[in-house]
């Protein structure tokens, strides 16, 4: 693999930055961090919270300055915001009481752009971003999707040479999200943006497959660079290949190795959190979809149709499809005969069924396991911990109130909040009610 070349646009020379926190103390966010970003690259910056990574963007933004060491651009430190990037939030950062044109125009106004180049710099940036039409529309009428591009669309309206991305799909469903990471690789590729170079903070690993031809990993505490990956997969890349899915379990073993405490226990194998969504809500999409020709339809018009938000809807379809009973060509939802089957069947049935796929899911399976090696019960900080490690990135506790409304569903976990323990049902003297069955 050979590192990549071409000319330097950003660098990052020994920066230290420290804060000086409410109580009086001083937190030291990144220490002697060097890194460079050349033209025409995509960069991940990735690693666990508060390592810095935004601190290091805002840094390249010429919207901080390091406290130690030395920012530059093409050689020249920063003096002041770097005009040559723009950058794209998580939180979207529209204002609400305007319209997507007057939200797109922001970064044009900053930079004293006016009259018919104003206009033309902001059509062309709507088109790029496919909002045509939507033009007068107010942050409020739109989807996730919809104001992540509008984010987008002001970035782009400035034809920023370097394009700094902060999670800028966090708050997406991962349909949309899928959907805008390949519009993204298109933007870069193409000559008629202006776009030439892409930063991104991601906290996903497969994103920074995706994306990046550079994966930075960061270490914290203080927060510093502690690997580099090359990704020479070729563009368009096809998440779920062979060698995508070989770039993704490298990232993820020195990630885990970045997020455990040394000497590193055995590596984890990735788990699959179970989408934080209600088990009548599955159902409900199931007795949709049958009343649909084909059992199948567009996930928009299920979310119009049941009357939920699209990225509600995304999450019960992820969390049917986890079990077995949709499948997703495209997004397009498609009912299974497993889906079927379980809508035939009594109460008692389907929950057996529930049962069945539950234990086939590496989540409750790895919980189920869990409870087997401690006699069946275990305390809910041991799963929470358990859960923390595996998925350092999302709330966790959520994640544990989804298990335990599913688990007790499908009669397969019991929870007493009070004691705060969770028990594996039908357990008996180091056996299962349905091992003993068999
Ligand atoms: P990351 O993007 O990796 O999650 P950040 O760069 O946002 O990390 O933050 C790094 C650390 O610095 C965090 O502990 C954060 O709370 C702290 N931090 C960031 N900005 C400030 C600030 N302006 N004042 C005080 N602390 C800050």
């Amino acid at each position: 693999m050979t590192p990549p070349q071409g000319t330097v646009l950003l660098e990052a020379q020994h920066v230290t930055q420290r804060f000086r926190l409410p109580n009086g103390q001083e937190l030291e966010a990144l220490r002697d961090v060097s890194l460079t970003v050349r033209e025409h690259e995509v960069v991940a910056l990735v690693g666990p919270s508060g390592c810095g990574k935004s601190t290091l963007l805002r840094m390249f933004a010429g919207l901080a300055r390091p406290g130690e060491g030395k920012v530059l651009y093409r050689g020249q430190p920063l003096d002041g915001v770097l005009a040559a990037s723009a950058m794209v939030f998580q939180s979207f950062a529209l204002l609400p009481w305007l319209t997507v044109v007057e939200n797109v125009a922001m970064g044009l106004e900053a930079r004293g752009v006016d009259g018919v180049a104003r206009r033309d710099a902001v059509a062309r940036a709507i088109n790029l971003v496919g909002l045509d039409g939507f033009e007068q529309a107010y942050p409020k009428e739109l989807s996730g999707g919809m104001k992540q591009r509008v984010g987008f669309a002001r970035a782009l309206a400035v034809a920023p040479e370097i394009l700094l991305m902060d999670e800028p799909f966090g708050a997406l469903d991962p349909l949309t999200t899928e959907n805008m990471r390949s519009q993204v690789i298109d933007l870069w590729r193409d000559p008629a943006t202006g776009v030439n170079t892409l930063v991104i903070v991601t906290h996903s690993v497969e994103e920074a497959v995706f994306l990046a031809g550079r994966i930075i990993v960061f270490g914290s505490n203080p927060g510093h660079v502690r690997e580099e990956l090359v990704n020479t997969l070729p563009y368009p890349r096809q998440e779920r290949s062979p060698d995508f899915n070989v770039m993704v379990e490298r990232l993820h073993a020195i990630l885990t190795a970045t997020l455990l405490p040394e000497p590193v226990p055995a590596a984890p194998q990735r788990l699959l959190p179970f989408p934080r969504v209600h088990v009548s809500e599955v159902t409900g999409l199931l007795d949709h979809l049958l009343t649909l020709p084909d059992g199948k339809g567009h996930v928009f018009e299920l979310a119009e149709d049941l009357g939920v938000d699209y990225d509600r809807m995304s999450a019960v379809v992820r969390a049917a499809e986890q079990l077995g009973w949709v499948t997703t060509p495209g997004e397009v939802v498609q009912l299974t005969g497993a889906g079927r089957d379980v809508m035939a069947m009594d109460d008692a049935e389907r929950k057996d069924a529930t049962r069945a796929r539950l234990l086939k899911q590496p989540l409750f399976g790895r919980l189920v396991a869990m409870l087997k090696e401690s006699e069946g019960v275990v305390e809910d900080e041991e799963v929470l911990a358990d859960l923390t490690i595996y998925f350092p990135f999302i709330p966790v506790e959520s994640l544990f109130r989804t298990v335990v409304e599913w688990g007790r569903y499908a009669e397969l976990l019991d929870h007493d909040p009070d004691a705060g323990r969770l028990g594996l049902l039908g357990w008996e003297g180091g056996t299962t009610a349905e091992a003993r069955a068999e």
